[in-house]
């Protein structure tokens, strides 16, 4: 089990995973790209296995019905994605991009594949849904 650390650009607020998963993913969504100015490198995380210090400067925003975003009130940096709905599910997307050391990681899924940032490429393969497909899976009754 890997313990693994990070923090914002400016080292308001630092976190420590403990049991951190080994793969990430991408989402290429419109909001991600206007959160982030790009895509949004996730890691699922379950909430009470991250700890932070500096929570005084965490902003958060309800950004959707299922989720709030969270970032640095200081400097901005993108700190994490925390899906709130179902009740039961109560884990932070990590943003990867705040790791002290990424090392090691894999790439394995990306969200909204159809969505990227034109000329925007992955190199690899790994489990994708597009944007139709997201939305089928996860909420069939968006109309969004
Ligand atoms: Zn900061
Ligand atoms: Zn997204």
């Amino acid at each position: 089990m890997s313990t693994r650390t990070g923090q914002c650009m400016c080292g308001a607020v630092r976190f420590t995973i403990t049991d951190c998963p080994d793969s990430f993913g991408v989402c290429n969504c419109e909001m991600c790209r206007r959160w982030t100015g790009s895509s949004f490198l996730g890691m699922t995380v379950p909430v009470s296995n991250v700890s932070f210090s500096g929570e005084a400067q965490i902003a958060t925003l309800q950004s959707s019905d299922w989720a709030e975003r969270a970032w640095c009130k200081r400097c901005g940096s993108a700190l994490y994605y925390h899906a709130t709905v179902p009740p039961g599910m109560d884990a932070y997307q990590i943003a990867v991009g705040a790791l002290d050391d990424a090392e090691g990681l894999v790439f394995a899924s990306e969200l909204f594949t159809d969505c990227r940032i034109p000329g925007v490429e992955y190199a690899g393969t790994r489990h994708g849904l597009t944007r139709a497909e997201v939305f089928a899976k996860y909420a069939p009754e968006a109309t969004q």
